[in-house]
């Protein structure tokens, strides 16, 4: 472990930066996208909802309130309840005239004067302060405003919610005759609401000042609910209706799998409140999506990265370690590598009572191959001695550049007298060779001799001392004539 951690510390480091800083970036853009997403939801996206259903909503509502107001100060409504309402048949067939052109679903008048309700259909009645649904006509005889505006939530058929206009009818003098308005279909209001819930996904619906949900799209799920016992929203549910004023709420609650974005304002006109709410789960899953794809490219790279850089961390390692135990110009091992080898195969050859030699080999006169050829020559003819060495030795045997011109060759599994003859036929290849073959030199050959000084290495013997009894074995060689082999007995 802690060999790894020295070979690879800088590469476990750089990993966790990378790893490090690419989980910081991926979680910043996430959250500063999460955030982004949901103000944009909170402030824009569903106030905007909210402000074109409203919109749809007073659109809708403002038709049936100039008809009803056209109908209160026609002077033939006027003149005809002053007059005495002498034919019902007359006012009749104008609410029904009235209905038709304005695809009304009812169009009616209430006389101040007789308490007579009459109606499109023309059935007649009278209005009394005792019966509970005639209440509203006495609220308008009171009424400040010139108009009041009726939704009438509990119709049969939901799909086309009605909205009441009850304006009120002056005489020349400004005094209450009596009121009259139509009801229409708000179908618009409910056709948008169930666009906006296919199209993106947003919940809208409206509930009255209890809290009771009259009004969903088709799809939603909450309606004939109150918002104060539905779990998630019931936790907001008074703070919305708590707000009576005319403006955007933005508020949230959570559900069990998901979190909900809310804008709740308050429609004096309805006298409800409209809900649009979107759930952010569903908007977050393209994010989630483009994090997932995000987290896989930024996996990818950092493990190509990391490899790369695995890889050429071990092949600059290995160029290190091989150049820094190898001769540069003969491409032999050196001598600092060479000590540890010969360390370990004296070691080996001791535990197995095989014998090893060492042969020390001297190039002879490589003085005057340099005075006398130049220094590129000397360098070629160290290259080819030492090919030649490599050649004619055992894969086995270990052949290292000892200094400037010398060479030292361990034979491994070999006796004195082996080892002399290897030395020997390595010098009188050498001996043999035409050095000056690859050299731009003129033709005339160029001879090599050397010399060589062979000791087998004792039990027990250090390498200095094996290595100076080969010394003593060369000099002998140099001091005999050079170009020959002795060996140390
Ligand atoms: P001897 O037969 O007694 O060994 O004589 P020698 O001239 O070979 O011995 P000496 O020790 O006097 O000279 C060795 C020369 O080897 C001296 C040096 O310039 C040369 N030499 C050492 N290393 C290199 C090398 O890397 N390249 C070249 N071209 N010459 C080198
Ligand atoms: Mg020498
Ligand atoms: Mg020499």
């Amino acid at each position: 472990m802690q060999k790894f951690f020295r070979q690879y510390g800088l590469l476990v480091w750089l990993s966790l930066i990378l790893i490090t800083g690419f989980c910081a970036v991926l979680l910043s853009s996430y959250v500063v996208s999460r955030e982004t997403l949901q103000r944009g939801i909170t402030e824009q996206t569903l106030p905007i909802t909210g402000d074109n259903v409203y919109s749809e909503i007073q659109k809708d509502i403002l038709r049936p309130i100039f008809v009803s107001s056209q109908m209160a100060q026609d002077t033939f409504v006027r003149d005809w309840i002053i007059e005495g309402e002498q034919d019902s048949a007359v006012i009749i067939k104008y609410l029904k005239e009235i209905k038709k052109q304005n695809r009304a679903v009812s169009s009616f008048l209430v006389s101040d004067i007789t308490q007579q309700y009459y109606h499109a259909d023309g059935a007649l009645k009278t209005v009394s302060p005792a019966e509970a649904r005639d209440q509203w006509f006495f609220r308008v005889k009171n009424l400040k405003a010139p108009y009041e505006t009726n939704v009438d939530p509990d119709m049969a058929n939901r799909d086309n919610l009605t909205i009441f206009v009850n304006y009120r009818i002056l005489d020349y003098s400004g005094k209450f005759i009596g009121a009259t308005g139509i009801g229409l279909t708000l179908d618009t209001m409910k056709r948008l609401i169930d666009s906006y819930q296919s199209r993106f996904h947003r919940n809208i619906y409206f509930v009255d000042t209890k809290g009771n949900i009259v009004l969903s799209s088709s799809l939603a799920k909450r309606a004939n609910n109150n918002i104060l016992n539905t779990a998630g929203i019931n936790t907001i549910a008074a703070k919305i209706l708590a707000n009576k004023k005319n403006e955007s709420q933005h508020l949230d609650y959570k559900t069990e799998t998901d979190s909900v974005l809310v804008n709740a304002r308050f429609i004096p006109e309805l006298n409800w409140y409209l809900l649009v709410e979107q759930e952010l789960g569903s908007e977050l899953k393209p994010l989630h999506e483009i994090m997932m794809v995000n987290a896989g490219i930024g996996t990818g790279i950092t493990l190509v990265v990391l490899i790369i850089l695995l890889v050429s961390v071990r092949r600059y390692q290995k160029r290190i370690e091989k150049s820094a135990a190898t001769d540069a110009l003969t491409s032999l091992m050196n001598r600092q590598a060479f000590d540890f080898v010969f360390e370990n195969t004296l070691r080996d050859s001791e535990r197995s009572r095989q014998p090893l030699c060492v042969a020390l080999l001297d190039i002879d006169f490589f003085k005057k191959v340099n005075d006398k050829h130049g220094h590129l020559v000397g360098d070629h003819v160290l290259k080819e001695i030492a090919m030649i060495a490599k050649r004619s030795l055992r894969d086995s045997d270990v052949i290292c550049r000892w200094g400037g011109e010398e060479f030292l060759i361990l034979l491994k599994n070999c006796t004195l007298e082996k080892a002399t003859s290897i030395a020997e036929n390595l010098r009188s290849t050498i001996a043999a060779n035409d050095f000056s073959r690859t050299t731009d030199l003129a033709r005339n050959r160029l001879s090599i001799t050397v010399s060589i000084g062979v000791a087998e290495c004792k039990g027990k013997e250090t390498e200095d001392s094996a290595f100076e009894r080969a010394d003593v074995a060369l000099f002998q060689a140099k001091e005999n004539g050079r170009n020959s082999v002795y060996f140390s007995e």
